[in-house]
This record gives structure tokens, sequence and C-alpha cells, in this order.
């Protein structure tokens, strides 16, 4: 029996600790209590309640084994791939993180929405994260660097460790001030779920009323929820991975980060990643007419659709570095 002086810590119950991983799991503001040891800033833990998500979705991509093929589906998921790519590019990255451009009130929710789809978290968490990345980028802090803490690691293993799931909102004090905001990062389950029921939804439509085409709920679910959100996520994570490792260095930036081709046809032009590392407050990545850059076609097309302002483009000054071979060192960006 141990004293009251020397209290011996409490382990919680069952239905303690499943409630708490649940909150963790449907309320992204919420940390599950006693887990200090994944909070360590020295240490890069994967916690296995962080697992749970990435479990769902790369094993519900199974599920195709029963739900089989169709043209249909196989449609509907590489839209999905292309639009919520162009979303995670677009908006998360070049809106939401860098603030390349200017926009309405109304369609900053709807490229949030729109963002969250892509099951890649909400906004805010995506925003904080990335802003951090530039500034501690492939050095003491980046929370996924090839160079600091490999490839894999770099890759995925971040996402899956405690330390890095809450929202840091001392740095996007830019976008809290909106509560909507607010609340899709918080529970941002809420969109891909209702994702989830409306691709199920047509599917059953499509089979009542278009059999010919030879899907189902079932089967659209599958392969819009789970295998297109699967390869969508890490087409994005190759820009932490692979972009920190292969491919050319246009500037001498004091990262890693490379420019591919390849990279930039996979991610709509987030390939051009030695470019942003070397100025990241432009709209495009690709800076010149050769370096696709599909995102910013898009967004070209927005703005002139009048949903989108004020695209922030290259100054002459890096364009003239560019000329001279981005010899000169640059100092990181704060
Ligand atoms: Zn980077
Ligand atoms: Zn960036």
């Amino acid at each position: 029996m141990s004293s009251p002086e020397s209290p011996v810590r409490e382990r919680p119950g069952f239905f303690a600790s499943a409630k708490a991983v649940f909150l963790n799991l449907f309320d992204a503001d919420y940390v599950i209590p006693g887990r200090e040891k994944y909070f360590k800033p020295d240490t890069e833990l994967i916690d296995p309640v962080r697992l749970i998500p990435y479990i769902f979705l790369h094993s519900g991509c199974l599920l195709v084994i029963w739900a089989g093929f169709s043209w249909t589906a196989l449609a509907v998921a590489a839209f999905l791939y292309f639009v919520r790519m162009f979303a995670i590019t677009g908006f998360y990255h070049r809106y939401f993180s860098h603030k390349s451009f200017k926009t309405s009130r109304w369609f900053q929710f709807v490229m949030a929405v729109w963002g969250n789809t892509s099951m890649q978290r909400g906004p805010l968490w995506w925003a904080s994260t990335h802003r951090h990345h530039h500034k501690h980028s492939d050095h003491e802090g980046d929370k996924h660097s090839v160079r600091m803490h490999g490839f894999l690691w770099a890759h995925i293993g971040w996402m899956t460790c405690s330390k890095n799931f809450p929202t840091d909102y001392s740095k996007i004090k830019d976008l809290t001030k909106y509560p909507e905001l607010r609340f899709l990062n918080k529970y941002d389950f809420i969109v891909p779920l209702s994702l989830g029921a409306l691709l199920w939804g047509t599917g059953a439509l499509l089979e009542r009323f278009a059999p010919g085409l030879g899907t189902n709920g079932f089967q659209i679910f599958v392969w819009g929820f789970f295998i297109s959100t699967v390869i969508l996520l890490h087409g994005t994570l190759f820009i932490n991975s692979m972009a920190h490792a292969f491919g050319k260095r246009r500037f001498k930036t004091t990262d890693d980060s490379r420019n591919s081709l390849i990279l930039a046809l996979i991610t709509l032009g987030e390939g051009w990643h030695n470019n942003h590392h070397r100025y990241h407050g432009s709209t495009r990545q690709g800076f010149y007419w050769w370096e696709i850059d599909i995102t910013y076609y898009g967004l070209k097309l927005f703005s002139k659709l009048g949903l989108i302002r004020d695209l922030r483009p290259v100054p002459e000054h890096i364009y003239e570095e560019a000329r001279n071979g981005g010899v000169q060192e640059v100092k990181k960006a704060a």
C-alpha cells in the first residue's frame, strides 16, 4: 500500500481510456492526458492512438476485394484526387499557409471545406504546421526533415507522433479570428464523413438510375473515400520526403529542397519545391512557363472568375538571382 507522500499514478480504467481516445479522434483540440512521453521535445515516438486514422484509411483500401472495379469508380477516384490535390496546394498551402493571394470571407470558407475533404486535417493545423516547416526547414525543430529524421519519418512517421497533433494557434493569428475556421479545424472529421456519405449515396443513385455503369454505393465509397484519399495522402507527403531528397537545386537555400518535374505533375505544381523554399510568397511555384504548375493555372482561372484576387508575383530580384545561377547563400526567412 502506498503512503500519501508517494502517490502511485492511477491507471485510467478501460472506459475512461476509450472515451479519451474517442475524444482525441473526434476533437482535434483534445489532448489525451497522461501521455507526456510523446511530447518530450527531443524524442520522436509513434503514438498507437495516432496510428488509428492511418490504419483505418489504408486497410479500408482492401475492401476493394469485395467492392470490385468499374470505370465509373475509377473515374470518381481520379476526379477526387485531382480536385482535392488542387485544394491542398492551392488553398491549404498557397492561401492558408502563405497568403499568396486574397479572397472574400465566404470563399475562404469554401476553400477551407474543400481542403478538408482531402482528410489531411483542418486548415489551421495544416497552415500552422507548414509555417513551422518553413521556419525550421531541415534544421532543429522541423517536424518532417529527411536530413534530421530520415526518409520514412519525414514522409509519414511524423504524423503518427502526438507531439505534432495539436494545432499551434500562435502561428496563425491571422486565421484564428474566424470562428468558422476554428470550428472546422476542431471538428475536422465532419467534412470527410459527409463526403463519405455523399459518395455512398451517389453510388446508390447510379446503381438505381444508371445500372449500365456497373457501380453501386459501396464501390464508389471504397474507391472515392479510401483509395483516392490514400493516394492523395502519399502524393502530398512526397513533398516532405521526396522534394527534400531528389531533384535539382536552382537556389542554394539553407535547406535540402529540390525541384522535380515528376513531383510537380503528381502534386499539380508543388514539385518546384526549391523555388518555393527560396521565395514562398508568390502564388506560382513554377517560376517559368516551362515549369508546369497546374494549380497556378487553376488559381489564375479563379481570379478571372472574381473568386480570388491579388495573386502575388515572383519578384524580379529572385529571377535575377536565378539568372546568376542561384549561387548566393540566402538567409532563412523568419
Ligand atoms: Zn519543404
Ligand atoms: Zn510552403
